[in-house]
């Protein structure tokens, strides 16, 4: 199905065909009408699915009739990547319109922002704190919003922006078009999207918490001590590529990435501990291909706008099993293949299980020669009927493993 059968304006198709995009992915499908039509939406969807197009496509449209210079749409997100992030993609989108747009957020000086403000924008992508500041200050004019987005509310809500988004919502005119997305629908979730909205349609990118499609999973059993040469091994074996490698903890993303290095194996970690500066020179290295692997952790991954991920590596298992379903998310974008593999220490067998019941089905099990468990894997027994995925093993793949 090409763009133009969903109703969207020659300027857009014509950017649309520039990003190369052929088709509108489910999500763009399922939404973009319904958007187009007027009514709010609420969609389903992680990273990855295109969920931003969904949105700003017909926000754009809307936009690009109509006066310009005043502030009629609205983007919240949980983070400064992410408002960078989609900002980028609105000037991509709207290229061939008059529309502009504009990030707002923390940790950087306020005058760009003020001035941005002041020269007219008619969308604004915003965390939460930072508009709030300028709100404040009486340097947002709210009362000409017409489209409302609360893009990741889960991550918004788990980073304790609730009060704000409320005050925010209070602030923005009744009378308007809201799309809500959010990866999970918790109950704190849903208490927001009753408030932000009022008759609705929900739109799901796929199975509410499923990995993206396209992402082969599989685990290595491994114990901890021995994580790092299985990684080692598994980043000079596998096909070669971008790579995020999840830990836990920020120091954890530090040590890791100093042994890769000794290793030989270039990585660079990216935490919240790090300035915003060293960060983004971390992500636009990891973006021009200068540096191949990122030790993330799970706050700073969020805003990763990065294409080409070839596998993901869940180097310690998330204590939450939503957070696994992000984290995979972050390759096979837009309908790509990706690998995602994750070391399981014995000690890790019970989160491991958290997450396959989330998934509906059990992993392949793998081990490396050299390196097995000093345990043997418990092999999870499911309440439901496990459907154990087929694809090529570690051993299949690689034709031979030695200890290094
Ligand atoms: P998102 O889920 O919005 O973060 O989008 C994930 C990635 O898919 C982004 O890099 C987009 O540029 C890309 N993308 C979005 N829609 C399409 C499409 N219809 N065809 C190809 N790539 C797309």
């Amino acid at each position: 199905m090409p763009f133009t059968a969903l109703g969207l304006a020659p300027e857009l198709v014509r950017a649309l065909e520039e990003q190369q995009y052929e088709s509108p992915t489910p999500i763009q499908k399922k939404a973009i009408p319904v958007g187009l039509a007027g009514h709010d939406v609420v969609g389903s969807a992680q990273t990855g699915t295109g969920k931003t197009a969904a949105f700003l496509l017909p926000i754009l449209q809307r936009l690009r009739e109509g006066p310009n210079g005043a502030l009629r749409a609205l983007v919240l997100v949980p983070t400064r990547e992410l408002a960078e992030q989609v900002v980028e993609r609105a000037q991509a989108y709207g290229k061939y319109t008059d529309v502009r747009a504009a990030p707002i957020y923390g940790g950087v000086p306020m005058e760009p922002q003020i001035r941005a403000l002041k020269d007219g924008v008619e969308i604004i992508v915003a965390t939460p704190g930072r508009l709030l500041d300028h709100m404040g200050r009486g340097r947002v004019d709210t009362s000409a919003i017409e489209a409302l987005v609360l893009d990741e509310a889960d991550r918004m809500l788990d980073m304790g922006f609730a009060p704000d988004v409320h005050k925010i919502l209070s602030q923005v005119p009744d009378e308007r078009q809201t799309f809500f997305f959010s990866a999970t629908i918790s109950p704190e979730v849903e208490s927001l999207a009753r408030r932000a909205l009022r008759e609705y349609t929900h739109v799901a990118a796929a199975h509410k918490v499923e990995a993206a499609d396209g992402v082969e999973q599989f685990l290595i059993a491994v114990d901890r001590a021995h994580k790092r040469h299985v990684l080692a091994h598994l980043l000079t074996q596998m096909p070669s590529g971008r790579t995020l490698v999840f830990t836990r903890t920020r120091h954890g993303a530090d040590s890791l990435s100093r042994q890769l290095r000794r290793d030989d194996i270039d990585a660079l970690p990216i935490h919240g501990d790090l300035t915003q500066a060293a960060r983004q020179q971390a992500l636009e290295r990891f973006r021009r291909g200068k540096v191949h692997v990122l030790v993330a952790t799970d706050v700073a991954a969020r805003g990763i706008d990065v294409d080409d991920i070839v596998m993901v590596v869940n180097y310690d298992v998330p204590m939450d099993p939503e957070i696994y379903v992000h984290r995979v998310g972050r390759t096979a974008r837009a309908g790509a293949q990706g690998v995602a593999v994750t070391l399981m220490s014995p000690d890790e067998w019970m989160l491991m299980w958290s997450v396959e019941k989330l998934l509906g089905r059990t992993l392949p099990r793998e081990t490396l020669p050299g390196f097995e468990p000093s345990v043997e894997p418990l092999q999870p027994v499911l309440p439901i009927e496990a459907k154990r995925s087929q694809g090529p093993t570690l051993r299949h793949r690689r034709g031979r493993t030695r200890r290094r």
